[in-house]
């Protein structure tokens, strides 16, 4: 049986939920499923794992003098080490900052086809689905080589929990890097929220928010509804938020259950990144703005009434 590596990613201790629906996508294919665990202790998501249906446990521990919790160059050569040694010949990692920095190394290094943002991909036949033109089509992409890269949208493809047992392999790579590279300083991020890539409900502000306060506004709304606060590239640029809630073709791809866009225009840009929302929800005062012609619902009106009135109303429910 064909072997597919999955990276996994794992945020605090725990498997990024994102994480299952690219096992889903690789078992499709009925191959076995090898999930590659990063400096890591693999025993610690065996559960998870097996409940999804991976058959082995890939630990690969990075070290030697060359060794910083977060080296791209050194990480690259390491899975290229255990994909060779385990005869993988398809790896997908999502199309998160990790995987935007791994999957281009390793598919230059291998010289392989790799496609990005991926939101389909049948492995047995190489195809892969992704969107293209900011998001305006869906291209089908073949590929072909003696390996193949995919990397996944988070959240586009549902977990499917099938039972297996893993088996557990473990990996010290001391691979030699160039030095070329060296992470100094990791920094936590300022924000406590979960990832927009994430979040099963993105509330996203745009220039009619008008300042960093005003944001308040929607992470209590946000809180009561579990949901991730996002944002225009305006609101990013006026330095009101942070980049890493920017949705759009240069910022984040989201693929939440539900995206309510507050005070936001709907430029082809922001829709390059929260297209594939399951239901948009506009708040918008403009009934003619683009955002409003291509959502499931909208709510004409000033957000500056509408969000309180909405985090009120969520408040009392919970009560
Ligand atoms: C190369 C390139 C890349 C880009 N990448 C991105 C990207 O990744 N993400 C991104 O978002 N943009 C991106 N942009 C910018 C993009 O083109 C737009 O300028 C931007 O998305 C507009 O942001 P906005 O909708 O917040 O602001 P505006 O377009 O100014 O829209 C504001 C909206 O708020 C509404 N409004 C005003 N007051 C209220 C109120 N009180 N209540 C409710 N509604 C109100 C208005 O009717 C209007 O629809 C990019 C541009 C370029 C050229």
């Amino acid at each position: 049986m064909e072997k597919t590596g999955v990276v996994i990613e794992i945020k605090k201790g725990r498997i990024k939920d994102a994480n299952l629906g690219m096992i889903a996508c690789a078992r499709a294919a009925n191959r076995e499923v090898y999930a590659l665990i990063l400096n890591d202790t693999a025993e610690n998501f065996r559960e998870i794992l097996e409940a999804h249906g991976v058959h082995a446990m890939v630990e690969i521990t990075t070290g030697g003098a060359d060794h910083t919790p977060w080296n791209p160059e050194q990480h690259t050569r390491a899975i290229i080490t255990a994909m060779e040694a385990l005869h993988i010949k398809a790896l997908l990692a999502l199309t998160t900052p990790m995987g935007r920095e791994l999957l281009p190394r390793i598919a230059a290094a291998l010289d392989a086809p790799l496609v990005m943002d991926c939101i389909d991909v049948d492995l047995e036949k190489g195809l892969a689905r992704t969107t293209l033109y900011s998001g305006k089509t869906i291209g089908t992409i073949q590929v072909t080589g003696s390996h193949e890269l995919f990397g996944i949208r988070p959240n586009v493809i549902a977990p499917v929990p099938v039972k297996t047992k893993a088996k557990m392999i473990s990996m010290p790579i001391d691979t030699p890097v160039s030095g070329k590279f060296k992470t100094v300083e990791i920094l936590p991020g300022q924000s406590s929220q979960t990832d927009i890539t994430e979040a099963d409900i993105i509330i996203s502000g745009g220039r009619a928010m008008q300042s960093k306060e005003n944001f308040d506004l929607l992470f209590q709304c946000a809180h009561t509804m579990g949901a991730a606060v996002g944002a225009s590239r305006v609101a990013v640029d006026m330095g009101w938020v942070p980049y890493t809630m920017q949705v759009g073709q240069t910022g984040e791809k989201v693929s939440p259950r539900v995206y309510i866009a507050c005070g936001i225009s709907g430029s082809i840009q922001h829709f390059a990144g929260m297209k594939m929302s399951g239901m948009i929800i506009a708040i918008n005062t403009n009934a003619e703005a683009a955002m409003v012609s291509n959502c499931d619902y909208f709510i004409e009106g000033d957000l500056f009434e509408i969000v309180p009135l909405l985090t009120q109303r969520l408040t009392q429910k919970a009560k």
